[in-house]
């Protein structure tokens, strides 16, 4: 057992005071933490992968607000609920994409706990990471990195590096990174706002580092700008079972068409490929004016995937095969995510899935949609 101090957080002023007020430690892992939900940060700790010597309860704060600005942006805060996010009006009607990503993620239970903010600072689900007994360079720069060599299903297959090849497990993460979502925080030196692709990062030689917020800063809360692609998007979500895992690989997209029935606007992120949401600007930006044909679809995922790489693969022993067949299955889910955004079938999992699906198509939503 782990000694800490428990701080309930007044004010956002007060949860910031009472984190720079603690002690100054030495290890990563011990340094102070914001608890939101506490469905990632207690589950660390328990592992023993956190020890935070000072956990500060932002629970009360009154950052839960769901708004529309004058703009037509979506005002969504921190504190929000997973639950009340996807379940509340303004996002039904105009960010649907976001609704479907949040659904497909964890459980009922989960989702009514999860925070907004925690939902962008959960940690990967790489099993060596969660492990406190084997090296990692995620926990320990310079320690080192079984993962490489060790069971890849989950694994990175862009963006990673020599020390690290974690995926972000977020799903929400990801329809945000296609909604160009801005992450808005405060700390010691005062308000900034970050647009969504600069906040989570690749790993380089510094995987310890999720995102780019400064030591001590909160997330107050996230703007998502208007946008004229709710007909026709999609998060699709592929993973190991139909319900309750984390992604394999995901696919948020979106669309609009212009009168010709051509392209106008793109946006496409993936989930479970890199250790961040990874959006491919040159992808989309190639899709406009093509015609939303199969042939499409599929140079579309050829882009994306040009520079996949497999980890492990034939360095590994048998009874420990690589991640290569995630590059197949990525490409199937981009070409089946934009033919399920183009016929304006919101999801390949759930409720939603089967009733949209089912309509459409005759058949029921599975894991194996593509
Ligand atoms: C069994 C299980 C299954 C799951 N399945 C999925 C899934 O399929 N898809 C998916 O996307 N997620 C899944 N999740 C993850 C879940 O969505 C996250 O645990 C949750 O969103 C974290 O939110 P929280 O409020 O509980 O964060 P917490 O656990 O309270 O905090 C997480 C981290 O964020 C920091 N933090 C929290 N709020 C703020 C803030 N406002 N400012 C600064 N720092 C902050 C904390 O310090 C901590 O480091 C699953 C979780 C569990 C336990």
């Amino acid at each position: 057992m782990n000694r800490f101090d428990y701080h309930r957080a007044s004010s956002t002023q007060d949860a910031l005071q009472a984190l720079h007020a603690a002690p100054l430690q030495s290890l990563e892992a011990q340094l102070p933490r914001f608890m939101a939900g506490g469905t990632n940060l207690v589950d660390l700790m328990k592992e023993g992968v956190m020890a935070p010597k000072r956990v500060i309860d932002i629970g009360q704060l009154p950052l839960t607000e769901i708004r529309e600005l004058d703009d037509g942006s979506l005002w969504l805060g921190a504190l929000a609920t997973n639950a009340d996010t996807a379940y509340h009006p303004l996002v039904i009607e105009r960010f649907p994409l976001l609704r479907s990503a949040i659904l497909a993620g964890a459980s009922p239970q989960i989702r009514n706990r999860a925070t907004n903010g925690g939902n962008l600072l959960q940690r990967t689900r790489c099993v060596y990471f969660y492990d406190a007994g084997v090296p990692c360079n995620k926990r320990l720069p310079g320690s080192g990195c079984p993962a490489a060599t060790g069971l890849a299903r989950q694994h990175a297959i862009l963006g990673s590096s020599p020390s690290c090849v974690a995926t972000h497990p977020s799903d929400m993460c990801v329809a945000l990174a296609a909604l160009e979502a801005v992450v808005h925080v405060t700390g010691p030196n005062g308000d900034r706002a970050i647009p969504f692709a600069d906040f989570h990062r690749l790993p380089g030689n510094r995987p310890d580092l999720d995102t780019t917020l400064a030591p001590g800063e909160l997330i107050t809360h996230l703007v998502l700008p208007p946008n004229e692609l709710q007909a026709h998007g999609c998060y699709l979500k592929l993973r190991e079972r139909a319900s309750y895992a984390f992604a394999l690989v995901s696919v948020a997209a979106a669309l609009s068409l212009d009168d010709d029935g051509r392209i106008a606007q793109a946006r496409l992120a993936l989930g479970g490929v890199a250790h961040k949401p990874w959006r491919d600007l040159d992808a989309e930006q190639w899709l406009i004016g093509q015609a939303p044909t199969a042939d499409t679809w599929r140079e579309c995922a050829a882009i994306i995937l040009k520079d996949a790489v497999a980890t492990g693969g034939p360095a590994l022993p048998e009874s420990l095969p690589g991640n290569a067949f995630k590059i197949p299955l990525a490409e199937r889910a981009i070409v089946r995510a934009l033919e399920l955004a183009l016929a304006g079938i919101p999801t390949n999992t759930g409720e939603d899935a089967f009733r949209a699906l089912g309509a459409q198509e005759d058949r029921a939503p599975t894991s194996e949609s593509p």
